[in-house]
């Protein structure tokens, strides 16, 4: 003989929709199958209390029990009760969810990997070394699996055991008023096992820091920001979780002949006055050693020449960039007495080759 829903939730059938879900919250947490191991009683109970809580939870059917009993239910559309405490758990997953911490699949255990965390390495390399490409070994401190326990946080022989503090849920639920508040387990710190013995050596971690050496392969043509990803060389996971990357950010020195632009590398030239207005040889330093660039004969200051791909290469494979050479006409500091008659006399030819010029305007438009 089936007994009376209210009867099993012990409330009155004049109970608020609070009451009721206060009683079977109650009576659920008492009969969980979890609590009572082996306990057919106690099963029957818990199945019992969520038979009578699906019905009175629902203003419909608890209309339809009050006016024709458990007659009333039997049309069909609700086929009493034949499930296994699995189905109880599905069908009531948001609120176990809200009563126990987890979800009504199975525990939501905190126990599951634990993915390592990536890593950032700022490395400081020559304006030389990021034209050219080069290979750096770097020794970084990282968490890596506890050689002593493997990983598993325990001692020899001890043993990981169910957190008695949450069940092994990882979570505590305790009530604020009308809210019931989640939160981790302290006591296992949302692993919903504790070790008996912690292993001496990460003091049941499972993971220590320790010091790795890391060769990084450094593209030609990388910059300042630049950002080169080493996957699997962050910290370790734990319990299978994956391992992070490291980041290895770059940063460039200043050089004190080149400053990049873009992909082009630029630079100043100190050309000799005479040399810019006669033309002539001159040699330059580039990424690629020593090249010798012709200057014209009336260069003027400010003016750039191009070295076609003796910029910074490209981290892609396009083309290279370009030297840029701007040209620093030198005016002498200080003149010997012969090299100040000389400019006299050059200086007395400029007049004269102006005069010339002028003449010959004025023949063109027609003056004398
Ligand atoms: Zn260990
Ligand atoms: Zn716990």
């Amino acid at each position: 003989m089936k007994r009376d829903y209210y009867e099993v939730l012990g409330i009155a059938r004049t109970a608020s929709a609070e009451e009721i879900k206060r009683a079977y919250r109650k009576l659920a947490l008492k009969f969980h199958p979890d609590r009572n191991p082996d306990d057919k009683e106690a099963e029957e109970r818990f199945k019992e209390a969520a038979e009578a809580y699906e019905v009175l939870s629902d203003p419909q059917k608890r209309g339809r029990y009050d006016q024709y009993g458990f007659a009333g239910l039997n049309n069909g559309e609700f086929g009493g009760f034949n499930r296994s405490t699995e189905d109880i758990f599905s069908a009531f997953s948001d609120l176990f969810e809200d009563f126990f911490g987890f979800s009504a699949g199975g525990r939501r255990s905190g126990a599951g990997p634990e993915n390592g965390s990536d890593l950032r390495f700022d490395l400081v390399i020559s304006f030389e070394e990021a034209a050219k490409g080069t290979e750096k070994e770097i020794e970084i401190e990282r968490l890596e699996v506890c050689q002593v326990c493997s990983g598993t946080g325990a001692a020899d022989g001890s043993q990981t055991v169910t957190c008695p503090t949450c069940g092994g849920s990882g979570h505590v639920v305790r009530n604020e008023g009308f809210f019931r508040v989640s939160s981790t387990c302290h006591h296992c710190s949302g692993r919903g096992t504790i070790i008996t013995n912690p292993c001496p050596e990460c003091k049941g971690l499972g993971r220590t820091i320790q010091q790795k050496r890391v060769v990084i392969r450094i593209p030609a043509g990388v910059d300042t920001g630049s950002r080169l990803r080493l996957r699997n060389e962050g910290e370790a996971g734990l319990r299978g979780g994956i391992r992070g990357d490291l980041y290895v950010v770059i940063h460039v020195e200043a050089h004190e002949f080149f400053q990049r632009q873009g992909k082009d590398i630029y630079c100043k030239i100190p050309v000799p006055m005479t040399l810019a207005a006669m033309g002539g040889e001159i040699e330059v330093d580039t990424i690629n050693g020593k090249e010798t660039i012709k200057i014209p004969a009336g260069t003027q200051p400010g003016e750039i020449f191009r070295l076609k791909g003796l910029g910074m290469p490209d981290l892609r494979g396009f083309a290279p960039g370009d030297q840029l050479i701007e040209v620093e006409v030198k005016i002498p500091k200080r003149l010997t007495e012969r090299q100040i008659e000389l400019l006299q006399e050059f200086q007395e030819i400029e007049k004269e080759k102006e005069k010339g010029v002028f003449q010959k305007i004025f023949k063109k438009v027609g003056f004398k």
